[in-house]
């Protein structure tokens, strides 16, 4: 479902990789069977909708261009994932996937400008929803989730995982951007 909300250009959101936030990654994960939710998921989304942020998944899906799962597979999650969201009190306002990988040779084996570290799809959701970029979030696990967050120009982007994360080494070295690390979900609540 696609909006324009009302309220022009300032409406902040709370951007979640999927794959090791969400869920643990256990690897082009792509049923429901494998799909573990990470501990403090629930408080955080919660937290956020308190303090009147949208949230939305940001998600690198290149397992549809490598032809291990389909858009219908991906889709399919998604309304399972978010209706058990809806269960738990919260409401997912898109879900944002790039199935594309420049290396594949299949339909979707493109250089895109979705994939994260590119910041299309937060470019897409600034468009679709009236979000203002400065005064958002992202919350992932990979240095391309904080490459693409500081890209877009979010207030914050923010490392989770266990300490020390083995991309430590190359965001200091990329240097000069504002992130935090964060080992537990419930630890990012009161950057909110
Ligand atoms: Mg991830
Ligand atoms: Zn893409």
């Amino acid at each position: 479902m696609k909006r324009t909300l009302g309220n022009g250009l300032n409406q902040k959101a709370l951007f979640l990789d999927r794959d090791g936030v969400v869920n643990v990654n256990h690897g082009y994960v792509h049923t429901k069977e494998a799909f573990q939710f990470i501990e403090g998921i629930f408080e955080l989304c919660r937290a956020a909708t308190a303090k009147g942020y949208r949230i939305f998944i940001v998600t690198n899906q290149s397992g549809i261009a490598r032809g291990y799962y389909s858009q219908k597979d991906f889709s399919a999650l998604s309304r399972w994932l978010e209706h058990r969201l809806w269960l738990h009190g919260i409401a997912i306002d898109h879900t944002y996937h790039c199935p594309h990988h420049p290396q594949q040779q299949s339909k979707y084996g493109i250089t895109c400008t979705c994939r994260k570290p590119k910041p299309g799809m937060l470019f897409r959701a600034q468009r679709d929803f009236g979000i203002n970029l400065k005064r958002s979030i992202m919350v992932g696990d990979s240095l391309s989730d904080i490459q693409c967050a500081t890209r877009a120009g979010l207030q914050h982007a923010i490392l989770y995982g266990p300490a020390p994360h083995p991309w430590w080494p190359a965001l200091a070295k990329a240097g000069g951007k504002p992130y935090y690390r964060a080992s537990h979900l419930r630890a990012i609540i009161p950057l909110l």
